[in-house]
Parts: structure tokens; C-alpha cells; sequence
């Protein structure tokens, strides 16, 4: 194992077994557990050269579905490609200083994974060794997750005729138990990702932007962003910055140009998620999917009986009844009474003609 690529070697007793003595600590911030000793990987988009191996990596280590164009196509990287059910991670070209940048996309593994908090059906999980990791076996297809990460990580298997899943990086959790790397990362050959506790990536990091003065923008996302991320990301500053910007308002502008949305702030999304679904102007725009997906349960509804149907349906009824008067306390108090009237309007609607919507297509179906 390449010690530049993985900070800490644990020899043959693997990595996720040395985590059993990892001491959980309950920070009040945190929705969930946080794990002092988990792992995490460090992007330094300095050294990545986009030569998409590990996107391949991923690919088949996962034994993912091969993807139309080959990866030796790096044309494909100028293109701002999302993550999807077949793409757990994918490169993309951003430009800085008139140079090509690229950056590595899959899931962050939150330390408090909005799509957890969203999940009714517990199909999220934060491990103790900083994967987030997905259990289909009681998925119902609501795509709340999907809704709620701030990333836009999790994809759907829409072509799936029977069971389809949401699918995302697994932090290669199977391979981290056998003491192994990440694929991708294992596949990087200029070690632009590196493995390690988090705590110890972060310590590298700044070690890096301390040695390199004007080279990194003075901020490392994820350490702090959407509550922390066990992936984090180091950005090359932009040419002729006096002083290094070290908080997002000021990195913003360099992290904007990498695709890094620098409006997240410092709070867990999973708290936002847990009482509100995030904020308002997501729950309108996304009711249908929200109300509609949890009615139909997609595929999984004719597995089920008459009876627990009804009651998971009343159930997503009655959650998104409870974040809709969420959002509207969060509305009502940094609006105003108005706003917060208005969004309930508009929710109110948006609710009927769902129903309204998933009515007729029952009908339809009963007939
Ligand atoms: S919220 Fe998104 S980025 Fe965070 S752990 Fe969940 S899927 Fe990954
Ligand atoms: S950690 Fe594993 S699943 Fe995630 S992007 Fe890397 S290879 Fe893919
Ligand atoms: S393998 Fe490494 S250098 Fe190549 S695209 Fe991925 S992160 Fe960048």
C-alpha cells in the first residue's frame, strides 16, 4: 500500500477493524454520531490530471454498468456531468487562471448525511468509519435522499423494471473491511487522492497551503461545509489573489469556478433535512416528487398489501405534513408573518393537486 496515497498504515489488520476503539463523540451540532477516528479522502485538484482512472477504477470495482464512450475519452470531462446510478463518480473539467482544472464528484460522506435524515425507511447509515452506506432492502423508491443532498449524489435506477435503487459511492466500504484502498483512489497515479483519518487530512491540507504560499485557496471544503464531509476538496487559488481567502465568502469565488457550492454553510444539512426537508423553495418545487414518490412507492407498491400501503402513505403524509410546518416556523422567522403565509399557500396547493394527481392515476390503475 502506497503510503502517499493512505496516511496511516494499519497493516493486515485492515481499516475498518482499527476503528473499533473509535470513540464516538456526541457533539451537540451533530444529528448523528461523530466519529473522531473515521476516514476520509483528501481531492487535492492541484495534482489531478483528469486522466479519469479512477473513474474506471469505480467502475469496476463496483461492477458497474460499462458506460457508452470508454474512459480513455476524456472529452467527456468538458461536459459538467453528474453522478448517477451508474456513475458513482465522475471527472469534470473546470477552468482556472486559463488553465484546465479538474475535479473529482461522487458522494461526500457527510458526517450528518442529509440523505439519512430524510430517509424514513433508515436506508442511510453513518459508519463508524465515515462511509455513508445504503441498505435497499427497505427502500421504497420516495427519493426524499435525493432531494435532500446538498450535492446531488444519489441516482436513481429509473430503467429498472422490478426494484429499482438509489445508488451512490459506497466509500468502497467492502474494500476499506478488507483492509484495502478506495478503488479510485488505489487507481490515482498522481496521488490526487489521498486516504486517511480525517482528522489527519485536514492536518495535511493545511501543511500543504502553509508550504505552498498562493498556490491553494487558504480553505479546505468539506472540513467545516453542510456540517463536514469525510471527502474533502483542496482548490488552486486564482492568480494574483494579495491574501488567500480563508473563509467561503472570500473563497467563494475560486471554489465557485470548481463547481463547489460555497453557500452551504457550517450547519449539518441533516438537521435542516430532519425538520424542514432543507428549505422551502425545494419542498414546492419538489412536492410532486416528494408527495407523489412516497405515495406510489414505485415498484415496491404491489409487493405490498392494501393495509401497508395505506399506512406508509400516511405516514409520508403526515411527515411532510410536520417539515411543511417546519419550514414555515424557519419562514416566519426570518421573513416575516407574510412569507410564511405565502409558502403555506403555495405548499397547501402544490399538496392537493398531487393528491388531486395520484387520485386519478389509482383510479386509472384500479380499473
Ligand atoms: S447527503 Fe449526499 S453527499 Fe452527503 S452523504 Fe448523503 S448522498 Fe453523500
Ligand atoms: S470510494 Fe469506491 S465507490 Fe466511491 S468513488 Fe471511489 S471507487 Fe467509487
Ligand atoms: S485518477 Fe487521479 S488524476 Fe486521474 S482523474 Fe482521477 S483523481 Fe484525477
Amino acid at each position: 500500500m502506497n503510503r502517499r496515497k493512505f496516511l496511516t498504515i494499519l497493516g493486515s489488520a485492515g481499516v475498518v477493524s482499527a476503528l473499533g476503539t473509535a470513540k464516538v463523540a456526541e457533539a451537540s451540532v451533530h444529528t448523528f454520531p461523530y466519529y473522531d477516528d473515521s476516514y476520509g479522502v483528501l481531492h487535492d485538484t492541484t495534482r489531478c490530471i483528469g486522466c479519469r482512472r479512477c473513474e474506471e477504477a469505480c467502475n469496476k470495482v463496483n461492477h458497474l454498468r460499462k458506460p457508452s464512450k470508454p474512459f480513455s475519452d476524456l472529452s467527456v470531462t468538458a461536459t459538467r456531468r453528474r453522478t448517477s446510478a451508474y456513475e458513482w463518480t465522475v471527472v469534470n473539467k473546470y477552468e482556472m487562471n486559463g488553465k484546465p482544472v479538474f475535479r473529482k464528484l461522487q458522494c461526500f460522506h457527510c458526517n450528518d448525511p442529509a440523505c439519512a435524515s430524510a430517509c424514513f425507511a433508515k436506508c442511510f447509515q453513518k459508519q463508524p468509519d465515515g462511509s455513508v452506506t445504503y441498505d435497499g432492502s427497505q427502500c421504497v423508491g420516495c427519493r426524499y435522499c435525493m432531494v435532500a443532498c446538498p450535492f446531488y449524489v444519489p441516482g436513481f435506477q429509473y430503467d429498472e423494471a422490478f426494484d429499482p435503487l438509489v445508488q451512490k459511492c459506497t466509500f468502497c466500504e467492502p474494500r476499506l473491511k478488507e483492509g484495502k484502498l478506495p478503488g479510485c483512489v488505489e487507481a490515482c497515479p498522481v496521488d490526487a487522492l489521498t486516504f486517511g483519518r480525517r482528522s489527519d487530512l485536514i492536518k495535511v491540507a493545511r501543511a500543504r497551503i502553509a508550504d505552498n504560499p498562493g498556490k491553494y485557496v487558504n480553505y479546505i471544503y468539506g472540513e467545516f461545509d453542510a456540517g463536514g464531509t469525510a471527502w474533502m476538496v483542496l482548490a488552486p487559488a486564482a492568480e494574483g489573489a494579495a491574501v488567500p481567502p480563508d473563509d467561503p465568502a472570500l473563497a467563494g469565488p475560486d471554489l465557485k469556478q470548481l463547481g463547489l457550492d460555497t453557500h452551504l454553510g457550517n450547519r449539518p444539512m441533516g438537521e435542516l433535512t430532519y425538520g424542514a426537508l432543507g428549505a422551502v423553495p425545494m419542498i414546492v418545487a419538489f412536492w410532486p416528487v416528494l408527495f407523489g414518490g412516497a405515495y406510489a412507492m414505485t415498484k415496491r407498491r404491489e409487493a405490498m398489501s392494501q393495509l401497508e400501503q395505506e399506512k406508509m402513505a400516511r405516514e409520508a403524509k403526515d411527515d411532510v405534513a410536520a417539515a411543511v410546518d417546519a419550514a414555515v416556523r424557519k419562514i416566519e422567522e426570518t421573513e416575516g408573518e407574510g412569507a410564511a403565509e405565502r409558502a403555506r399557500r403555495a405548499m397547501t396547493e402544490a399538496l392537493k393537486a398531487r393528491e388531486a394527481e395520484a387520485a386519478c392515476s389509482k383510479h386509472g390503475e384500479d380499473k
